[in-house]
């Protein structure tokens, strides 16, 4: 489904009464239905990709927040498998994924390839997104209210993709997702329930690229992942 046919499909939905999307994951259940089906996006969107566009179309050019002011280029809203088991959420945009408008494809994001395909899978297989979808200024790290602002729209995408598995990419992420102040160091070693999937916290491969010696974890922690996704 295109943009404009999703707009109609949202503007018929809205005349009946329907919000389009909304944060709880359970607007998606049929009556009686507990826990939301695996890729079933039920009661209005054809697939996982749809739901996923209409949740852009929701954010459209974000002006919710103060970084809008603050030199961004574009939103950088993800990439990947719309259906994909595992997902990696990382940050913020960096200055190169401004410029491209895609998630990791700086050299953070290269490392980022690189560590997926280890597991024996490639970047179209996964998803990939961050917790605020506008480039900070000079890369400074997010400030509270952008995070409040923008982070039902990643939990958005993860009630939609339904991961098995979710791996956290560095402290700040995995602090957003698991509303804990925590430095990554003490949260990664540990599996956490997380909206239906599995979470590993690991080390953000921006950092990897500064300590080279703990790719040894984060290969820990991917092994982990596939094990997880295994089974
Ligand atoms: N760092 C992040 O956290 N996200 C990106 O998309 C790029 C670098």
């Amino acid at each position: 489904m295109d943009h404009e046919a999703l707009s109609e499909h949202l503007r018929f939905a809205a005349e009946l009464g329907v919000a389009g999307t909304s944060r709880d994951a359970g607007w998606r259940l049929r009556a009686g239905e507990n826990t939301p089906a695996r890729g079933e996006v039920a009661t209005f969107f054809a697939s996982s990709a749809d739901a996923l566009v209409a949740v852009r179309t929701e954010i459209g050019d974000c002006t919710r927040c103060k970084l809008h002011t603050q030199g961004r280029r574009q939103i950088v809203f993800g990439v990947g498998n719309p259906d994909a088991d595992l997902m990696f959420v990382g940050e913020a945009p960096g200055a190169d994924e401004d410029v491209q408008g895609i998630p990791f494809v700086g050299r953070a994001g290269q490392l980022l390839t690189k560590i997926i395909e280890a597991i024996n899978l490639k970047r179209e297989d996964v998803y990939i997104a961050n917790v605020i979808k506008c480039r900070p200024p000079g890369n400074r790290n997010p400030e509270q209210d952008e995070v409040e602002t923008c982070e039902p729209f990643l939990f958005q995408q993860v009630d939609i993709i339904k991961p098995k598995v979710i791996v956290a990419l560095g402290t700040f992420a995995a602090r957003t997702l698991l509303r804990t102040l925590d430095p990554i160091s003490r949260l990664r070693g540990r599996v956490y329930d997380y909206r239906g999937a599995k979470l590993i916290p690991t080390f953000h491969p921006a950092y990897l690229l500064r300590n080279p010696s703990s790719k040894r974890e984060v290969w820990e922690d991917m092994k982990l992942a596939r094990r997880l996704l295994q089974s």
